[in-house]
């Protein structure tokens, strides 16, 4: 299985088992503003050094899945994301790896969907048959699974529950709204506030900082809750990492505005870290050659 998961800011590619251990992983900066047609190419010349180290040829029978930011046409893999693919034109990301891969089966997803579908099949969302995923990062973007079926809109678009609004008048997001949730709580809103200082810092004013964030990051997870009604929510990223400094803010906050729904949702730390987009694209490459929908 190759995986391979492109962001705005890094292209991870790895060969990943069948089980979804990592055997080989490489990366390298995606500098989007070379233009797609570049990007493309170096990510095929990575796939390609990965299967030399494999023993494998590009004539192999692959599965080969990929993990984009930005929306994504699940069918036609057409991803269109100007805002973090800076530049970037409409783009079919798929049928440059049919040509270069032609015995090779291709999935494509959304990055948070397929690190949900990741810590779903071998992480922290295991046995989970409501799974909502978050990855506050850059971001904030979100998978949901029902029995292990991603759930996209009827044209294949994943949800973006990172731009759900939490405050009409907050401070202003690139989606042209107020007050994302993307805004108020990712890894980003989260460094700018702290300044270049650690989050584990015992600085009074740090930890208000952190205190601050985990109750937008917990308000916008009970909004998921009262909705989706998850029984498991995991989160990733670099906020997942920082999980237990956050824990008991987001958990209180999560409770407080969550009275309607009867239940104790588990709030997990990821378990797939810097290799969730790349296990859960190879995954769900596989699950497709399989025959499974995923
Ligand atoms: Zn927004």
């Amino acid at each position: 299985l190759i995986g391979i998961d492109i962001g705005g800011t890094h292209v991870r590619v790895a060969a990943v088992a069948r089980d979804g251990r990592v055997e080989h992983r490489l990366s390298m900066r995606t500098d989007p503003e070379r233009g797609p047609q570049v990007v493309i190419a170096n990510v095929i010349e990575q796939v390609l050094e990965i299967l030399d180290a494999s023993g494998r040829s590009a004539d192999s029978e692959l599965a080969i899945g990929v993990g984009v930011t930005g929306p994504v046409d699940v069918n036609t893999g057409v991803v269109t994301n100007p805002y973090t693919l800076t530049g970037w034109p409409p783009t079919d990301l798929l049928r440059p790896f049919g040509q270069r891969f032609p015995q090779a089966t291709l999935a494509i997803d959304n990055d948070a969907n397929v690190a949900a579908y990741g810590e779903w099949a071998v992480g922290a969302g295991k046995g989970s048959r409501r799974l909502a995923m978050v990855t506050i990062g850059t971001g904030i973007g979100a998978g949901f699974l029902i029995d292990g079926v991603v759930q996209r809109s009827s044209t294949g678009q994943h949800s973006e529950a990172g731009h759900q609004i939490l405050d009409a008048s907050g401070p202003p997001c690139y989606c042209g709204a107020r007050g994302c949730w993307e805004v108020l709580a990712s890894g980003t809103a989260l460094n700018a506030r702290l300044g270049g200082r650690s989050i584990t810092s015992q600085e009074i004013e740090v930890q208000e900082i952190v205190r601050q964030t985990g109750l937008w990051i917990g308000l916008g997870l009970a909004n998921l809750c009262a909705i989706f009604a998850p029984d498991t929510v995991v989160i990733g990223g670099g906020v997942g990492l920082h999980l237990d400094i956050m824990r008991d803010v987001i958990e209180e906050n999560m409770r407080r505005q969550r009275v309607m729904v009867p239940v104790d949702v588990p709030v997990l730390a990821a378990q797939n870290g810097d290799d969730a987009g790349v296990i859960g694209a190879a995954l769900m490459a596989r699950d497709r050659q399989e025959g499974r929908s995923a």
